[in-house]
């Protein structure tokens, strides 16, 4: 793919982020800005999307205006533009008028290059005076699906923004969502009334989550489990998000939890606006690291460096399943999503659903489509098949790879049950000589032959199904009941207070053996038992910890969120690299100018009294373990995917992939290149560069009349003879 955007901007982009690149999608979204030109961008959680519209409006000048509906997210926002040395601004209001009247000051001498206002501010009558009118270049929607019915929350004031292109004429729009449905997307445009938008979605495939559904046990313990799994070397808890369905339930766990001696804190709309306010800050603030909640908690917190998210019940529907996981890793560095399931959570979500939509009276339509949804996550649950496909082909996207190695069924910590159908079999006739008129618990106790005094007092031990499946533990039991629940074998009946399991429809055709029915086992003793490292490469575990205790430190007193001081990412780059000297510190990427200028001395004066100490050498590159990124390029090139897709798919710039590309071709490893340059082309540069008698790639660009990109020319010059010189 070819870019105008200028050398001078990658330089702004360094120097202000310490970014070396763009994503993809970013790409297009910021040459669509730089050309004036209307977008829409739709990027899953993390993806970038505030980049897009944050880097043009420093590179160009002038005063770009962000409409975002979630105040702490701008909050967040502003702090982190003000981390990087970008003069940024908020409207609140409850400002004193006099903080309005200085704000309005700064704005007028147009000393704001990103304004963020809530819709209803950007609405009232006055808010065009607040600004130079031609002194505005972009005017940002974040948050656009909020202009859809068919969204999940729409406000019907964001339809009237288009109000706003009246008073800045010159402006060009940026919407910019992580809802992936084409039918919002289409709203967008039409109710924005976007000018022939440049459209740039990105995969929404996070590689960097790891996914895992595992049966419901015992809550408290699997979460303590994950909790644990997560600790540092020292014992330091990691960021997690634990996910209740009901306010009761968030309230037991937290305080089992804490009777445990885990420092967790609850959130729920239950509680007051000051006590959910001083949970938020205390997650926010690293002051306790991991939140048991209900799905409340999440909508405007912006922590980058969650590295887990526990579904303790079902999500309502995959894109909220999507929304809500995405929370982990904002950062790109490896975090993990878990889901314990249980059909009977499934079976109350659908009460819920039911009887809120009743409520409501929503129309029946409205809640078969609830319904729908939930059935469609629950199908993912149960479905042995990659998640990281079942989720990117849920949002209309393909899926390159075959093993992601990034979930549990790609991990082989799934395993089909050999006997599965004998099972489901004995199963299915133990439910019907109990006449269907039992609960899964008595059916359980039937099929393990316990010896419990209900068993003796019904006279169970005397049924032929009695004690068929001794030697499988209660939990297996209960999963496979859940999954042929899901299959339609089994199904729950309510009668008064009791619930029955009876048998599906689909029952017949797998008692007379017409049908055989799969089941799954989940092989828990392969879950690992320490969380993936934080990073791709390696990096100095005890440095990182020591840096972090840093970050914490400056970050209390300067009173910013740690992530926003600095990342997750950077401290292990920095922990990687070990640099010796300040100049160094610019090779860590998401490090810019300002934050060396700050705190370069004190990074490097503690990196290296570390390093002297242990022993340890300084000034390292990065390493890479092949298993890792390497290979995630390898496969994808021997498979013969287009250059774009694999950028796409793995979420880098083209140009990374050919770095990969060139690097096998000049192993040896990758012979034929037809796939990414044709024949011609290749003859065309190898000629050229014969006559200039030199590998630079601009003269040999210009000498191909600037037809073939500099990426396929790369490619073409890995292509030469090692006798012909090295490239340039
Ligand atoms: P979104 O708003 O789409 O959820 P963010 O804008 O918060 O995503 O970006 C997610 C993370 O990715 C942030 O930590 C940001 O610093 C990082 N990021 C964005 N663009 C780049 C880039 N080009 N290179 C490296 N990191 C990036
Ligand atoms: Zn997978």
């Amino acid at each position: 793919m070819s870019t105008t955007i200028p050398a001078r901007f990658f330089q702004m982009l360094q120097e202000v982020w310490g970014f070396s690149e763009l994503r993809q999608a970013q790409v297009q979204a910021i040459q669509a800005a730089l050309e004036d030109r209307d977008a829409l961008v739709v990027m899953p959680t993390g993806g970038g999307k505030s980049l897009c519209y944050q880097a043009p409006a420093v590179f160009r000048g002038g005063c770009t205006i962000v409409i975002s509906p979630l105040i702490a997210l701008m909050k967040d926002q502003v702090d982190g533009l003000r981390q990087v040395g970008v003069p940024a601004a908020r409207w609140e209001s409850n400002m004193s008028n006099q903080e309005k009247r200085a704000l309005a000051n700064e704005l007028r001498q147009q000393k704001i290059r990103v304004f963020f206002a809530s819709p209803e501010r950007a609405l009232q009558k006055d808010f065009a005076e607040l600004f130079e009118g031609n002194h505005v270049r972009m005017i940002a929607i974040d948050e656009a699906h909020c202009v859809s019915q068919w969204g999940h929350d729409f406000r019907p004031e964001y339809r009237q923004l288009l109000e706003l292109r009246k008073h800045f004429p010159k402006a060009s729009v940026m919407a910019l969502t992580a809802t992936a449905t084409e039918r919002v997307r289409r709203d967008i445009l039409d109710q924005l009334q976007l000018r022939s938008p440049q459209v740039s979605i990105s995969s929404f495939d996070r590689p960097n989550l790891t996914y895992r559904v595992i049966p419901q046990a015992n809550v408290l313990a699997q979460c303590k489990e994950i909790i644990d799994r997560h600790r540092s070397a020292s014992g330091q808890a990691a960021g997690g998000i634990i996910y209740c369905l009901r306010r009761a339930d968030v309230d037991q766990l937290a305080e089992a939890l804490q009777a445990c001696g885990y420092s967790v804190v609850g959130y729920h709309a239950g509680m007051s606006p000051e006590q959910r306010m001083q949970a938020q800050d205390a997650f926010i603030n690293e002051k306790v690291q991991v939140v048991v909640a209900t799905v409340a908690f999440g909508m405007g917190i912006d922590r980058s460096n969650v590295r887990f998210v526990v579904h303790a019940s079902i999500p309502k529907s995959m894109e909220h399943y999507q929304q809500e996981t995405g929370r982990a890793g904002r950062d790109g560095l490896n975090a993990e999503c878990i889901m314990l399931f249980a059909m009977r959570d499934v079976a109350s979500m659908r009460n819920l659903l039911i009887s809120s939509a009743n409520e409501n009276s929503a129309p029946k339509a409205w809640t078969d489509s609830l319904l729908q949804q939930l059935d469609e996550i629950v199908s993912f649950c149960k479905t042995p098949v990659c998640r990281h496909r079942k989720i990117v082909e849920y949002f209309g996207q393909r899926y390159p790879t075959d093993n992601c190695g990034a979930c549990d069924v790609c991990l082989g910590e799934i395993d089909v049950v050999k006997d599965s159908k004998v099972i489901a079999q004995k199963i299915l006739s133990c439910v019907h000589r109990m006449g269907e008129r039992f609960g899964t618990l008595a059916i359980i106790d039937v099929l393990l032959g316990s010896n419990s005094r209900d068993i003796q007092r019904r006279g169970h031990e005397s049924l032929s199904t009695f004690g068929i499946l001794k030697g499988h533990t209660r939990n297996e039991l209960r999963d496979w009941i859940d999954q042929m629940i899901h299959a339609k074998l089994l199904k729950i009946t309510k009668e008064s207070n009791y619930s029955l399991l009876q048998l599906g429809p689909e029952a017949k055709s797998v008692l007379f053996g017409t049908h055989n029915p799969v089941l799954l086992r989940t092989v828990i003793s392969q879950t690992p038992e320490a969380a993936k490292p934080l990073a791709r490469f390696a990096y100095d575990q005890a440095l990182l910890e020591r840096l972090m205790e840093w970050r914490q430190e400056t970050a209390d007193r300067e009173k910013v969120a740690p992530y926003l001081l600095m990342s997750d990412g950077v401290l292990a780059e920095l922990a990687a690299r070990r640099p010796s000297k300040i100049d160094r510190l610019t090779a860590v990427n998401g490090l810019g100018a300002k934050q060396i200028g700050l705190h370069g001395d004190q990074l490097v004066g503690l990196i290296e009294s570390y390093c002297s100490l242990k022993s340890v050498p300084m000034d390292q590159p990065l390493r890479f373990p092949t298993s890792y990124v390497r290979e995630s390029y390898g496969a994808r090139l021997k498979q013969r995917q287009s250059l774009e897709q694999i950028a796409s798919a793995l979420n880098v710039a083209v140009s990374t992939v050919t770095k990969y590309l060139v690097e096998y071709i000049l192993e040896g490893a990758i012979e034929d290149v037809s796939t990414w340059v044709s024949d011609l082309e290749v003859q065309q540069v190898h000629q050229a560069a014969e006559r200039l008698g030199s590998g630079q790639l601009t003269p040999i660009f210009e000498a191909c009349n600037s037809q073939i990109p500099y990426h396929k020319i790369r490619i073409a010059m890995a292509m030469r003879p090692a006798s012909c010189g090295s490239q340039g």
